[in-house]
């Protein structure tokens, strides 16, 4: 755990070297761009356009052996397209590049399974709570946008195995000086994004605020630069980035990394496709594919 709490730290380090001209906080319109599995390969930023609309199901190319009986998953989903969400942006793990190409540690892992399993995808950005709904519903196979597990997601999706260790901080004005803890929210005007686990977080430890929730977290951290709101409440990788990379900002991050969770892909609840994922996970974190990701992104 506190290998990874210093890996979030290290990620603004290099995420700011690595990811520098995405720091104007904007994102693309959901649905703007879907993004395959082959202009990943090619390495060419290929966009396209399309304006497909969501089929339920995932009725693409020949179903899957069932996992139990595979002993080796190399190529055992081919043929398989899956359609993957992510968040609009969600710095470092999903975000447009300067060529609009979606970029991060979460889409690194994703070429990774496309690559060892041998299926293509689609990815499709959107808004989290559309992301989140959309694999509940079926219409997408598969999200990956550092989500946090959680017991009431659970009960209506499923999570592959955790992937990352996460943790939530605090974003005030620079000059702020009364806000250095949870404990100091009592009272606050906060603004939060929509349907994160940091919604939950304070509703549960946050007695007598005022929450505000927008569905990008930019939105949130423009209120507290402009005085509309006391604090965000968020991710601490995201934060820490925003801050290194908007340097004038007039805000900062203060607090001690509370709500330790855990990073999980989510896929439909009872989806084939969970066992693969795991099966991949576990080798990647065998043969070295999970550490050279990670510190590509976060260092160490
Ligand atoms: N980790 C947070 C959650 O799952 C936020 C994720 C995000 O905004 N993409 O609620």
């Amino acid at each position: 755990m506190k290998k990874r709490m210093i890996g979030l730290l290290m990620a603004v380090v290099f995420g700011c070297s690595l990811l520098a001209g995405c720091g104007n906080g904007e994102a693309p319109k959901a649905s703007e761009a879907v993004q395959s599995s082959e202009a990943q390969m090619t390495d060419e930023p290929e966009e396209t356009t399309s304006t497909e609309t969501m089929e339920t199901g995932t009725e693409q190319g020949s179903e899957p052996e069932s996992a139990s009986e595979i002993t080796d998953y190399k190529g055992s989903l081919e043929g398989v397209t899956l359609k993957v969400g992510t968040d609009t942006s969600f710095v470092p793990f999903c975000f447009p590049d300067e060529n609009n190409v979606y970029t991060g540690f979460d889409i690194d892992l994703l070429q990774a399974f496309s690559e060892y399993l041998g299926f293509e995808y689609e990815i499709q950005p959107m808004d989290f709570t559309a992301l989140l709904m959309s694999v509940q519903t079926n219409k997408l196979d598969m999200g990956m946008a550092g989500i946090t597990i959680t017991d009431q997601r659970k009960e209506v999706m499923d999570f592959a195995t955790p992937y990352y260790d996460a943790g939530l901080q605090i974003f005030v004005k620079e000059d702020n000086e009364e806000i250095t803890s949870i404990a100091d929210l009592e009272g606050k005007k906060l603004a939060l994004k929509e349907g994160t686990a940091s919604v939950q977080y304070v509703s549960d430890n946050v007695k007598d605020c005022t929450v505000t929730t927008f569905p990008n977290i930019e939105e949130a951290y423009l209120e507290v630069q402009r005085g509309a709101a006391d604090a965000v409440v968020y991710d601490a990788p995201n934060m820490l980035y925003y801050v290194s990379q908007n340097t004038d900002c007039g805000a900062k991050v203060v607090g001690e990394l509370v709500d330790g969770c855990q990073y999980g892909i989510v896929l439909n609840q009872g989806s084939e496709y969970t066992e693969y994922i795991n099966a991949a996970l576990k080798q990647f974190r065998e043969d070295g594919t999970y550490d050279t990701i990670y510190k590509k992104w976060f260092g160490q």
